[in-house]
């Protein structure tokens, strides 16, 4: 249940620090507010509910599409107060008290300070009143610090029959890293003197230690595996705790020429997609990628480091061998079994990996 976090996410950054992160990164936000605004079939005088609204970003964007009611809960006091005043100093707060009046004096914001669970007493939403669910839930990892089982909770008590959830999936992906993800590169040369030993060092304390950090997709040694598949409409509460295997093997180069020198893979990283797929976005369905292959967002990626690295060849290069991964007889494919599950701690994630080298 341990994972290092290259930033002091929750000591110096104020809460508003990691609001003014989560809104700055724009492939986050606006995959949300593409899915929002750009979707009028979904979202045009819909009831939305918005789990753990924040700023109210996501609510904003709602009243903007055109939604007829915008549930906007939210856990913090703090928050809850500021999205209120937002939500008002953009003229979009509904006031209860002036809700009969003309429709110019009210907006459709209605801003609820309460954790979304506690709500379900409190019979303040109706049940299965809700058309369309909004969250942004996902955490490193996906599952590290993610909301996803109260969203979950949210679904089955609030969500019509048939309503939408966005985003509607979420997936996740595997692929082994090489050398270059790590800092062995850096301590190899530092003006001109070999300092590996520190690189090496530092390679082997971060085994079994999950670190979130960018990776380029150039430094990943091995084909890109699907992990797990979530669809939000269906699954049960207890399906975010999994196990999966997948094959990782090299990745194929484009170049005709065989290469019989051997790449070695120093672990594997982990990273997520969530999806506003056509089911419900008519109009505008897309994408919200995590990939090493495509513009970093705050989540970064999850590298999680062998203890030792294995090497690998390709398919076309290697006759099957008795002892596999060592240097002398690298390995085709290296089965990879990972499994994730909620922590004791309020949470926190466990994730566990086995590698087996195949000849
Ligand atoms: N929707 C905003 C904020 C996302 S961060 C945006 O997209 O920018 C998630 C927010 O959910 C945080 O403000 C957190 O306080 C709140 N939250 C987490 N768990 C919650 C719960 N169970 N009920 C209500 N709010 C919750």
């Amino acid at each position: 249940g341990i994972m290092i976090v290259n930033k002091d996410y929750f000591g110096s950054y104020s809460s508003f620090g990691i609001h003014k992160e989560m809104i700055s990164d724009k492939v986050r936000t606006d995959a949300y507010r593409q899915a929002i605004v750009d979707n009028p079939s979904l979202v045009k005088g819909a009831v939305v509910l918005d789990v753990g609204c924040g700023t109210g970003i996501l609510s904003l964007f709602a009243a903007q599409g055109g939604a007829s009611m915008v549930n906007a809960v939210e856990a913090s006091g703090k928050m809850a107060t500021v999205a209120s005043q937002i939500a008002k100093d953009n003229g979009l707060l509904w006031n209860e008290a002036s809700s009969g009046s003309t429709k110019q004096e009210n907006g459709v914001v209605k801003v609820i300070n309460s954790m979304v669970e506690d709500l379900i007493e409190s019979g303040q939403i109706k049940p299965k009143s809700v058309d369309v669910l909004v969250s942004e839930w996902m955490g490193y990892c996906l599952l590290y610090e993610s909301m996803l089982s109260s969203v979950l909770v949210a679904r089955d008590h609030w969500l019509k029959p048939g309503g939408a959830i966005l985003p509607d999936t979420a997936t996740m992906f595997v692929a082994g890293f090489g050398k270059g993800a790590t800092s062995i590169p850096f301590w190899e040369n530092v003006y001109g003197f070999n300092m590996s030993s520190i690189g090496n060092e530092l390679v082997k304390d971060a085994a079994h230690i999950p670190i979130v950090d960018v990776v380029d997709g150039n430094n990943l040694v091995t084909n890109t595996a699907l992990l797990q598949a979530f669809d939000l409409v269906t699954m049960k509460p207890d399906e975010v705790d999994f196990t999966a295997s997948v094959q990782l093997e090299q990745k194929s180069s484009n170049s005709t020429e065989v290469d019989l020198t051997t790449t070695k893979c120093y672990g594997v990283v982990l990273w997520f997609e969530t999806s506003f797929t056509s089911r419900f976005c008519k109009e505008a369905p897309t994408v919200l990628s995590t990939s090493p292959y495509t513009t970093p967002t705050h989540w970064s990626q999850t590298l999680l480091t062998l203890n030792e690295p294995i090497s690998l060849t390709s398919k076309m290069t290697t006759k099957s061998c008795a002892m596999v991964g060592s240097e002398a007889n690298p390995a085709v494919k290296i089965d990879t079994r990972i499994s994730i599950a909620r922590g004791v701690e309020h949470r926190s994630i466990d994730i566990s990996l086995e590698v087996t080298a195949v000849g």
